[in-house]
């Protein structure tokens, strides 16, 4: 047997009842194949894969709090830190009701990668928990977010492990968590990333990913000769990714007509409108039907009716809601419209057969790892200018934010040639992204 597949049984049977994390590293494993056949007695020796495929560390904890009626509630802390080859763990917090080790390490191994591609000196981990703050008051989040971190603050630290934002996590959230850690440290420090302006966030991380994710598909057309301009767009989610990729699609001159939530989705003909999208979601914290009330040409589809978001027609297709959100039938649906590129807003939006049939019918396909890198990469940015006590202008950020997804886009178009893979981006940002961790890895020893 091959030393991939080998690696990935063992995986599979070590981390049984985790059906996330096996599509995360199957993932990864089919497409670094090349390298490590050409590696194999050496990684073989060094137990590269089984290490890279490991958590440096996994911690769980109880996170009691007390709700507005004076019921104690119980959640689950996670925090993985993955991956310190590179540089401390960076990673965001996932809140929501489906988070578990199988949710937390798929995207704690996928974000090794990604930080990697980034070109920053951040190293992977996530963590997150069950903890739903949908239709909680301000004041029950706070207490959860005290509560989670008068736990999480002894295994943290501005140049050991940087949380950050991610699902359920907004500013809201990590600025009471930052609140927290002063308050139990006594530190000032950069600890986490996505803080407010006024306390060491940084100009631009809001928009970072959302922004990053056009930067990075514009770019990802040019090379393929498609100029982006004029196109037509499907967005899924509404929140802080597909806001801020409506956005700058919007001044790509790309016309964005659908985005979606939790319970339903939108079609708008005149293109999805970033301001009544910001009100609904960002200031009203309401459902998209809020969003039909206030652009009666816009029509509401409850759940994922008339074939959700993907069956509309349009040029590109940007999933940025959650994991496996595109299926199989998606896919066909997408093809038989005549989508040009789908690249990933969201972590692993994309199921692995949905993915297998993009690529077979020659969609330009931008895998998550990269194509959502402009979060943590500003995250990391961030931290750059919490470390030297300043606080850089939007535009600087912007630019940097831009050049670090030019690189991305063209790091992996070599990867993808250099293998053997011209075309399958999806393939050289797996490489790409290992080839620095594991060098890294093999000379720290062991
Ligand atoms: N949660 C984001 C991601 O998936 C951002 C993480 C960060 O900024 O550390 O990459």
């Amino acid at each position: 047997m091959s030393y991939v597949d080998e690696v990935y049984e063992k995986v599979v049977a070590k981390n049984a009842g985790e059906p996330e994390f096996h599509q995360a590293v199957k993932e990864f494993l089919e497409t670094v194949r090349p390298v490590v056949e050409k590696h194999e007695e050496q990684y073989r020796k060094l137990a590269l894969l089984e290490r890279l495929c490991e958590p440096e560390r996994q911690i769980r904890f109880r996170v009691p709090w007390v709700d507005d009626n004076g019921q104690v509630q119980v959640n689950t802390g996670y925090r993985v830190q993955f991956n310190s080859a590179i540089g401390p763990y960076k990673g965001g917090l996932r809140l929501h009701p489906s988070v578990y080790f199988g949710i937390i390490k798929f995207l704690g191994f996928e974000q090794i990668f990604k930080n990697s591609l980034t070109g920053l000196p951040i190293g992977g981990g996530k963590g997150g928990s069950d903890f739903d703050p949908k239709g909680k008051s301000d004041n029950e989040v706070m207490r959860f977010c005290q509560s989670f971190m008068t736990e999480l603050y002894k295994h943290i630290g501005a140049d050991t492990d940087v949380p950050a934002g991610d699902i359920g996590t907004g500013a809201r959230e990590i600025g009471f968590m930052y609140g927290q850690y002063k308050r139990i440290t006594g530190l000032y420090e950069g600890v986490l990333t996505g803080k407010g302006l006024t306390y060491g966030g940084s100009l631009a991380r809001t928009e970072a990913t959302g922004y990053g994710l056009l930067y990075f598909t514009e770019e990802l057309l040019k090379i393929n000769n498609i100029d982006i301009a004029g196109k037509t767009a499907v967005v899924s989610g509404s929140g802080n990714v597909a806001i801020y990729a409506i956005q700058k699609a919007n001044q790509l001159g790309v016309k964005v007509l659908t985005c979606s939530d939790s319970t339903g989705w939108i079609y708008d003909p005149d293109g999805v409108d970033v301001t009544t999208l910001q009100l609904v979601k960002e200031q009203h914290r309401a459902r998209l039907t809020e969003y039909k009330e206030l652009r009666p040409n816009s029509v509401y589809h409850e759940g994922r009716a008339d074939g959700g978001v993907w069956g509309v027609k349009a040029d590109i297709a940007l999933p940025c809601a959650t994991q496996n959100e595109l299926n199989l039938d998606d896919a066909k649906a997408l093809v038989a419209n005549g989508v040009i590129a789908v690249c990933e807003g969201a972590n692993m939006p994309t199921t692995l057969d949905a993915t297998e049939y993009l690529k077979e019918q020659g969609v330009i396909f931008g895998p998550a790892k990269a194509a959502n890198a402009g979060g943590v990469a500003t995250s990391a940015l961030e931290m750059s200018q919490n470390s030297e006590r300043l606080s850089w202008t939007f535009e600087e950020v912007d630019a940097k934010l831009k050049q670090i997804m030019i690189n991305i886009v063209h790091n992996i178009d070599a990867a993808a040639k250099e293998y053997g893979k011209e075309g399958d981006y999806a393939a050289g940002a797996n490489i790409a992204g290992f080839l620095k961790v594991a060098d890294a890895m093999i000379a720290q020893g062991v």
